[in-house]
């Protein structure tokens, strides 16, 4: 039969109707003549009253899965509980199943988990997610990303799939490289964005690009970094960069004042990034004096550098990814390979409460520019054909003029959930040594695994830890 099954919060609408309700032993009052279970699903928590009569009900203990059925009645008064939101009712209970028992747990999932040991945290995280706070989180971020689906959707926006098996991109970070069965020696790159594909999918005339994307880089860990992130990833085609960026801006205005913040400051400030290492000391800042909980301080930093010396080898390189064009009036500089660390680039980016949120720019959609860019960063021609010869091709059959961004997803709800890890805002995380939730990853692999890939381990070197 199937189970007429209603949420704890629905039940409040329901009193004088027979019930049933589905979850877990949140709390246990065992009062002999009368037990009081704290019956919890992922909506809340509603009391269930059993008479001992009632088979099984003497034998709950905490996060036993149990099925109520019964009637939903109103408490006496002296018994309402004004902290919950369904304080005023009980389900009087005349039936109940055990589906499924608990031994004792080896962290509570009660409270706000803060003080628990975070390394038992993730690897029990599913009774870790069982918490209020971490449904509450994953649920913001469901909302938050339905939200921008359902906003970029209404403006013309359609999102499309990149692959995960793809090639390197040069983005500033190091790969995780993934091997080839069918090639032995040869590998994929996971990407540490879908830049190239999004910039192919100008070429192929989409227009309007969005996804909410993966991107993977092998970085050192932060509280406000992991190995993966998701980010908002967005393209347009036949766009300045002050159209882009007042896209972006209506849709992270929205996001934030949809979920409950106030903007500091609208239209956003725009600052170069000159003045902002005048006045901060970094590309990345506070704009609010004081730090007001449901205030957001948003800004545009730009008029970045194309180039940057290396701080460790002194040659250039580019100060954010080598698809950004520099301004017009650079270019023809650029293509001269003259005055080439005072070139401006056409990125942005946008901070948030001392965050990067978001950065990206307008591309360089002329195949000669981007060889040149490359040039100039020390690759040598062969190599520039080897690994971007793609892009440089596709931009002589018809590129139109592009730009695009990517916001941090992550980052986005740990400023609208006031969490400051990453790690609150992801089902599973990863621990700050690299190791996965739950499953203990990275692991070893067969001998036979290793054998089909052609690869053989040197010799197992930890690097943390
Ligand atoms: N690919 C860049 C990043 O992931 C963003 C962009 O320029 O669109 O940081």
């Amino acid at each position: 039969m199937r189970s007429g099954r209603v949420l704890a919060r629905d039940a409040v609408h329901k009193e004088g109707d027979t019930v049933e309700l589905a979850g877990w032993v949140d709390a246990r009052r065992d009062h002999g003549k009368i037990i009081f279970i704290d019956l919890r699903d992922r909506s809340g928590v509603m009391q269930v009253v059993f008479s001992p009569n009632i088979s099984g009900a003497s034998d709950l203990r905490l996060e036993y899965v149990i099925r109520a059925r019964g009637v939903v009645k109103k408490r006496p008064p002296a018994m309402v509980n004004d902290k919950i939101p369904t304080g005023e009712y009980e389900l009087q209970a005349s039936s109940l199943e055990i589906l499924g028992k608990a031994g004792e747990l080896p962290i509570p999932v009660t409270g706000d988990g803060y003080d628990v040991n975070e390394e038992s945290r993730l690897k029990y995280r599913y009774l870790d997610l069982r918490r209020k706070r971490l449904k509450h989180n994953i649920e913001l971020r469901h909302r938050v990303t339905q939200f921008v689906r359902a906003h970029l959707s209404e403006r013309g926006f359609i999102e499309i799939e990149t692959p995960l098996l793809t090639k390197s991109t040069p983005e500033g970070s190091r790969d995780f490289i993934v091997p080839s069965r069918l090639e032995p020696g040869k590998f994929y790159a996971l990407p540490q964005s879908p830049q190239q594909y999004k910039q192919l999918l100008m070429c192929a005339g989409f227009e309007r690009y969005f996804q909410i994307a993966r991107a993977l880089r092998d970085e050192d860990l932060r509280a406000d970094r992991g190995f993966e992130h998701t980010q908002i990833d967005i393209e347009m085609s036949f766009v300045e960069q002050e159209d882009v960026m007042e896209a972006v801006e209506e849709l992270v205005i929205s996001i934030f004042e949809r979920f409950g913040k106030r903007i500091l400051k609208k239209p956003l400030p725009k600052i170069s990034y000159e003045e902002a290492l005048k006045t901060y000391g970094a590309d990345k800042f506070d704009p609010r004096e004081q730090k007001d909980k449901d205030v957001v301080g948003l800004a545009w930093v730009k008029d970045f550098p194309v180039f940057v010396r290396d701080e460790k080898t002194g040659a250039l390189t580019y100060s954010h990814n080598p698809f950004t064009a520099p301004k017009p009036e650079d270019e023809e500089k650029l293509l001269k390979g003259k005055d080439l660390e005072k070139l401006v680039s056409l990125q942005y980016d946008l901070v948030c409460n001392g965050y990067e949120i978001g950065g990206g720019g307008i591309r360089v959609s002329k195949p000669e520019v981007l060889e040149k860019v490359f040039e100039v960063i020390g690759h040598k021609k062969a190599d520039i054909q080897k690994q971007f010869g793609h892009m440089l091709e596709a931009f002589r059959y018809g590129a139109p003029p592009h730009g695009g961004i990517a916001l941090g997803l992550d980052r986005i709800i740990m400023i609208l959930t006031g969490e400051e890890s990453l790690r609150e805002v992801v089902a599973f995380p990863m621990t700050s040594g690299g190791g996965t939730s739950v499953m203990d990853a990275p692991s070893e692999v067969s001998k036979g695994q290793l054998d089909e890939l052609g690869l053989e381990i040197k010799k197992a070197k930890k690097k943390h830890g």
